[in-house]
This record gives C-alpha cells, sequence and structure tokens, in this order.
C-alpha cells in the first residue's frame, strides 16, 4: 500500500541521513519520533499518534511516567555505574521486591529479554549436568518467540528462522502449543526443561489453557525437569495479574522478565527457587548486569504498578477493549477476539494486518499486526477510557479504508 502522507522537510532530511548511516534490518515507516507522554506519541513534525503498541508491551505506565524520569535523574547525579563487582543498594532493594511478589526465591539481572532466557536456558543445563546425568534438552514450542540471539532463535519455533543463521543452537525439541500429549511424547532421558509462554504474544496472542500449565507442572514434577514461564511479555501486570502464572495456580521453577519490567527502560530478569540458585562463580554475569539506573527504573515501576492495582486495571479495561472490538466484529468480519488483560489479539478476513497498520497509523493510531490476518493490542496498563473509545473509532476508520 503506498503511502499516502507527505513528508516535511525536516523528516526529509532525518531519513536521508538515516539511509546513510544505520544498517538495515527492518522495514520502517517515514516517521522519526520526538516526544512521548502517557498514551500519546509525537513524532518530529508535532503529530500525535495514540500508542496502542507501547514499544512492545514495553512502557507499562506509558511514555515518560513521572516516576520513571524522577527515578532516574536522582541515580544519575548519585552513581550510574559502580561495576558489577560490587553490590549496589537498588540492585539489592529490586531483587527483594520481585523475591517477595513472584514466590520465587533468587533473582539475577539483565538487560533484554533474550538475555534472561538466555540465563534460564544455561540454568537448566547446569541443572541438566548436575542433577540429570548431562540432560539437556529443552522442549519448547511450536510460534513460540524467546528473543534474537542465535540460542533463543532455536529455541523459538518461528518457521521463518528455521534455516537462518545455520547451525542453530542444539538441544531445543519443539512442539505444538497447548498440546499436553505432544509434550509428554517429547520427554526423554535427555530432556532437562520445558520452556513455555503463558500467553504467547509474537505468535499471536494465543492463551495457555489453565489445564496445559498445570499439566506440564505436573509433567515437570514427574520427570524432575524445571518449568521455565517466559513471562518477559505477560509479566508485571500486562494481563491482569503482576504475573501470568498466578492465574494458574502454579509456582514455575524458573521465571524470566523483561519488557514491562523498566517500563521502558532496559532491564530484564531472570529468577529462580532456592534449590535451583546452583550457578557457580564464574558461570553466569555481565558488563552491565544490575546497573544502578536499570534497577531504580525497575524498582519506580513495579512499586507503581502494585499501588495503583495496574493489573486489575489492565485486567478491567482488556475487557472494555475486548467488548468496543465484539461491536465492530460484525461489520468487518472480524474473529477471534482474544486475550488477556491489556494484551488483546483480533484475526482481520484477510490477510491485512499490515496494511491496517499502516492506514491507522495515517490516521494516528499506533497498532501492531504480528501476523498476516492479526492485530494485536498493547498499549500502557494505564490507558484510559476515552483512549479506548478513541483507539476504536480510528481503528473503524481504518478497517473501513482497507477492508470495505
Ligand atoms: C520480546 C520477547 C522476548 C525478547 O525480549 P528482547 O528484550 O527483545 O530480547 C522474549 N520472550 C518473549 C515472550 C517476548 O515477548
Amino acid at each position: 500500500m503506498a503511502a499516502t502522507q507527505t513528508l516535511s522537510p525536516q523528516t526529509q532530511t532525518l531519513l536521508a541521513e538515516m539511509e546513510a548511516a544505520v544498517m538495515f534490518t527492518a522495514k520502517r515507516p517515514p516517521v522519526v519520533m520526538a516526544r512521548g507522554r502517557g498514551s500519546w506519541l509525537w513524532d518530529v513534525d508535532g503529530r500525535p499518534y495514540l500508542d496502542f503498541v507501547q514499544g512492545w508491551a514495553v512502557n507499562a505506565l506509558g511514555h515518560c511516567p513521572p516516576v520513571l524520569a524522577r527515578a532516574l535523574s536522582a541515580q544519575a547525579k548519585v552513581l550510574v555505574n559502580a561495576s558489577p563487582a560490587f553490590y549496589n543498594a537498588p540492585w539489592i532493594h529490586f531483587a527483594q521486591l520481585l523475591s517477595q511478589q513472584s514466590g520465587l526465591d533468587k533473582v539475577f539481572f539483565t538487560s533484554t529479554g533474550a538475555e534472561a532466557n538466555e540465563g534460564a536456558l544455561k540454568l537448566a543445563r547446569k541443572y541438566g549436568a548436575v542433577k540429570l546425568n548431562g540432560a539437556y534438552e529443552v522442549i519448547t514450542t511450536h510460534n513460540a518467540f524467546h528473543g534474537r540471539t542465535l540460542a533463543m532463535m532455536s529455541a523459538s519455533g518461528k518457521a521463518a528462522w528455521d534455516k537462518l543463521f545455520l547451525p542453530k543452537v542444539p538441544g531445543f525439541v519443539h512442539v505444538p502449543f497447548n498440546d499436553l500429549a505432544a509434550v509428554a511424547g517429547a520427554i526423554t532421558k535427555n530432556t532437562c526443561a520445558i520452556m513455555v509462554e503463558p500467553v504467547q504474544g509474537e505468535g499471536g496472542v494465543h492463551v495457555a489453557d489453565v489445564a496445559y500449565i498445570q499439566g506440564l507442572r505436573a509433567l515437570c514434577d514427574q520427570h524432575k525437569l524445571l518449568l521455565i514461564l517466559d513471562e518477559v511479555q505477560t509479566g508485571i501486570g500486562r494481563v491482569g495479574s503482576l504475573f501470568a502464572y498466578q492465574q494458574y495456580q502454579v509456582l514455575p521453577d524458573v521465571l524470566t522478565l523483561g519488557k514491562g519490567l523498566g517500563g521502558g527502560f532496559p532491564v530484564s530478569a531472570t529468577l529462580c527457587r532456592n534449590a535451583y540458585n546452583i550457578f557457580e562463580v564464574g558461570e553466569q554475569g555481565g558488563t552491565f548486569c544490575a546497573q544502578p539506573l536499570a534497577m531504580v527504573a525497575g524498582l519506580a515501576v513495579v512499586q507503581e504498578v502494585i499501588r495503583r492495582k495496574l493489573p486489575q486495571r489492565a485486567e478491567q479495561n482488556g475487557r472494555y477493549l475486548m467488548r468496543g472490538l465484539a461491536k465492530l466484529a460484525p461489520r468487518f468480519g472480524l474473529k477471534n477476539i482474544r486475550g488477556k488483560g491489556l494484551l488483546i489479539g483480533v484475526d482481520l478476513p484477510q490477510d491485512k494486518g499490515a496494511d491496517v497498520v499502516v492506514v491507522a497509523r495515517e490516521l494516528g493510531l499506533l497498532l501492531n499486526s504480528p501476523q498476516l490476518a492479526t492485530l494485536r493490542f498493547m498499549p500502557a496498563l494505564t490507558v484510559s477510557r476515552k483512549e479506548i473509545d478513541q483507539a476504536l473509532h480510528l481503528l473503524a476508520q481504518a478497517l473501513e479504508r482497507v477492508l470495505i
């Protein structure tokens, strides 16, 4: 679909400079973002966008929340980086908060979701080496997304990645999602862990059944395997509880967090139960682990999410958004409105997700299309009903132009 927007001289200049210097990895719209507030973003020309992507479910509190700005600027004046070789107080306090809130015991901090998952994988292989006679295989699911390091691209179940960057990192067995029998059938003496997302986000918003997650817990108990839940996207209130697993009445052995954890500041975490706190000296670390700015950012965001009861609000406003989508459904042939909290997906009658995203953006609404015929909504946990109404109104206009 051809862009109908005319570009300002300022944007044209920036895009020309971009062409000359920025490595190509993706086709991006001809927009340069300048500032944000709550659910709104503005580009360099001052055009507003109602943001229902929020950096892919990252900005839990919306753009530039004052608590985050205050925490970062205060810390920046005191200590930006001591060294991961020394403790810092925000690190200890953030670990304490996540440990208390999660029911898991120990926390290791990194910067990205992929790194948090790498930590979980290393822990699983360590556990297999020490406790399961060298078992190293991890069972993951088709359509899964665990990040973009080489190992996590191998762990992910994205068909388009199967032949990419060969050779693959070995040790992953992929089975269909939400299929307990398939997992049971894939367990061998080489298996050390099962890793799943409670809601597949990038895969197109597919919610795991309660019986599935509880069944995985039972299989892990029976075979002494680690249950690893990748909550990089679902954690920190996104799906209507602080952690998604709380809605499944199970406790994972290892949990990974990222995205919303820092509300836009890069911070991620690998959590484990005491029994699996088994790394030895030198086996895990990193230059930016538990970086003080990241620690105060995460602390401020998680405390605010809890204080303002944002998981409950996400649950209520998610239902409100889904009701609004249900009202649009007959007119546009929308199907399979699904999700949890403010992680919501809907299928279009045609493979036109990318076109809807373009037209919606031109109308001033930011959406995401994780699959050809799927739209995904991940507004800030602080989004208002008025903003949801505005988004539905703009969405209807976009669907009108693309589908009718
Ligand atoms: C986004 C995502 C990741 C990867 O996080 P990065 O910060 O991009 O490395 C991993 N797992 C899930 C479920 C995600 O949604």
